[in-house]
């Protein structure tokens, strides 16, 4: 079972993974986007962090549902309300059980997918965070490994795509052959998820 400790892992893994990795996401995004997403990234989870540090919330979902807060109210960029809506929609899924399984976070981080796609109108395929966090949860089922592996595949494989959501779609035919800045930090994410689980 997966309590808040293992959600505060999470969320702190991740800050330091966008802390490490910020450089070469605001490089991403310079070449399709306007340069920002490291630090947009590393601006919100720094502000997660310290506010589970601050209020130490004692169930799965309040962690992810704080982390969103910080999220949506820290990130000017598209990034800041789409990664908010899908912890706060996972959060939300996982109710106030002070433990949840394993197969509960998967279907949680479905419907939290489910509500970034609504928000963000992203198809499968249109070269956002979507193409790597839909591969992900479909692949939790197996094992966090397997999510993690998903999630970097599904990231590297819009490097061809053309964008059609999001700042780079502005770009056209000319958002070709750059990896998507959004899907790179979601597999940063999942990856983050696997090593809290100590895979
Ligand atoms: P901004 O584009 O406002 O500068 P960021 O640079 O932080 O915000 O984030 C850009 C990333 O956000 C993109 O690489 C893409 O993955 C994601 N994104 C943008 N628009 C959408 C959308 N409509 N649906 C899903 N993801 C999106
Ligand atoms: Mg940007």
């Amino acid at each position: 079972m997966l309590d808040a400790d293992f959600f505060r892992r999470w969320m702190t893994a991740m800050a330091a993974s966008v802390d490490r990795e910020a450089e070469r996401l605001t490089a991403l995004d310079s070449a399709i986007g306007d340069a920002d997403h490291g630090s947009n990234m590393q601006r919100g989870f720094v502000n997660v962090a310290t506010a589970l540090e601050q209020e130490a919330p004692g169930t799965p979902g309040v962690v992810l549902m704080l982390a969103a807060k910080q999220l949506i109210s820290k990130v000017g960029g598209a990034s800041g309300p789409l990664y908010g809506t899908l912890l706060r929609r996972t959060g939300k899924a996982l109710g106030d059980a002070p433990e949840v399984s394993e197969e509960q976070l998967a279907q949680a981080l479905r419907e939290g997918v489910e509500a970034v796609r609504t928000l963000g109108g992203a198809a499968p395929g249109d070269k956002t965070m979507v193409d790597a966090l839909l591969p992900a949860v479909d692949a939790l089922g197996e094992s966090f490994a397997a999510a993690r592996t998903a999630a970097e595949e599904g990231a590297v494989a819009t490097t061809p795509l053309q964008a059609r959501k999001g700042r780079a779609s502005y770009l056209g035919e000319r958002s070709i052959g750059h990896q998507d800045p959004g899907a790179t930090s979601s597999a940063l994410l999942i990856a983050a998820l696997a090593e809290a689980h100590g895979e």
